[in-house]
């Protein structure tokens, strides 16, 4: 049997991306903008099933998980699951995204559990057009709790996304470079990538990275090498700026070449891509520790039909109505 998860084109999977619930209490207008409908209610992967997860992808060689969502921090046992992840031996990163909500009362807690990466969702610095986006008017309090993130010695990273929208805050790169001119935070935009559900928003306010990186360059900013290994993010520093910009471009050409993650659903689906036909649902092997050899057989013998690269180019955008349906 592979004891490492690679692919038919070579790439090799150090990093899952797990989703805990697909739950949201913020309503983004490009990703439940109706806020969080419950059809019907979920059962969502356990502690235990999850450490058993966690256990096999760290066997197999993955050694960075990310917990995200929905909102994985509405989970009431979420400073537990980040303590169970942090005794799999293997694991060496536990990174999470989330939308801040109450993010600076908790993350000493999640830090001191063994949280080591935070990523933080900041669609805008307005604090008018964050509430408008987000349907939250948290904005100055999100950012105090990143500014209490940034002293905490444990936490290696804190980085800030943003989702690139045409005439919205495509037009405010300023404010975000003063914010990095003296906060050592990686501020990265995500190319709107169009989903099941938000076809009309993604013709709309969809604009391509490659602008973005122009007016970068254009302003001092330069592209850094990608160290091998990395993922596809391209990261931008400047001379006086503490902090760098980093683009994920979904749409450029290459962007599947140095795909490095896997995905797991809250409700223990197995999905190759994000932007997949299906996800596998690999729930019935999580029951007891013995199954851990049949799981991780199983894992291999699914990635043996991850495709070279999604279609989204040609609006096959598979099965995900948004990203809060399988973690984005
Ligand atoms: N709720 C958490 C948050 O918002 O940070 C975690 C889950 S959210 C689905 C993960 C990331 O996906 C967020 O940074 C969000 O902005 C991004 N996202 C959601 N829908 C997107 C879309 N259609 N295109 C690009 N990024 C999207
Ligand atoms: Fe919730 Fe994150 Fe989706 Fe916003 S992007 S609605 S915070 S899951």
């Amino acid at each position: 049997m592979n004891n490492q998860l690679v692919d038919s084109q070579g790439r090799s999977f150090p990093y899952l991306r797990l989703s805990l619930t697909d739950v949201c209490n913020f309503s983004c207008s490009y990703c439940l903008p109706e806020g969080y409908q419950c059809d019907s209610p979920k059962n969502y992967l356990s502690i235990d099933e999850i450490r058993r997860l966690v256990t096999a992808f760290a066997e197999l060689g993955t050694w960075k998980i990310r917990l995200t969502g929905g909102e994985p921090s509405v989970r009431k046992d979420f400073v537990d699951i980040i303590k169970s992840l942090r005794s799999v031996d293997g694991i060496k990163q536990i990174a999470m995204t989330t939308n801040g909500y109450k993010l600076k009362e908790k993350i000493g807690q999640w830090v001191d559990a063994g949280l080591t990466n935070l990523n933080v969702s900041v669609d805008s610095l307005d604090p008018r057009l964050f509430a408008d986006l987000t349907g939250h008017n948290r904005l100055p309090q999100i950012l105090e709790g990143i500014d209490y993130a940034l002293t905490l010695n444990n936490l290696r990273s804190v980085k800030l996304n943003a989702v690139l929208l045409k005439n919205i805050n495509s037009h405010q790169i300023d404010q975000y470079s003063q914010l990095l001119k003296d906060k050592p935070i990686s501020m990265r935009f995500i190319e709107l990538m169009q989903t099941g559900d938000n076809l009309e928003y993604f013709n709309q306010y969809h604009v391509s990275a490659n602008d973005l990186k122009n007016y970068l360059k254009a302003q001092g900013w330069s592209e850094k090498i990608k160290s091998p290994g990395a993922g596809p993010a391209v990261e931008f520093v400047h001379p006086e700026h503490k902090g760098s910009f980093g683009i994920i471009a979904p749409y450029s050409k290459d962007f599947c070449d140095s795909c490095n993650r896997l995905r797991i659903s809250s409700t223990g689906d197995f999905h190759l891509c994000l932007f997949g036909e299906q996800g596998f649902s690999i729930r019935h092997l999580l029951k007891t520790d013995e199954q851990k050899t049949e799981l991780k057989e199983t894992l291999c013998r699914l990635l043996g039909k991850k495709r070279k690269q999604h279609f989204l180019h040609d609006g096959d955008t598979g099965i995900t109505p948004h990203l809060a349906s399988v973690g984005g």
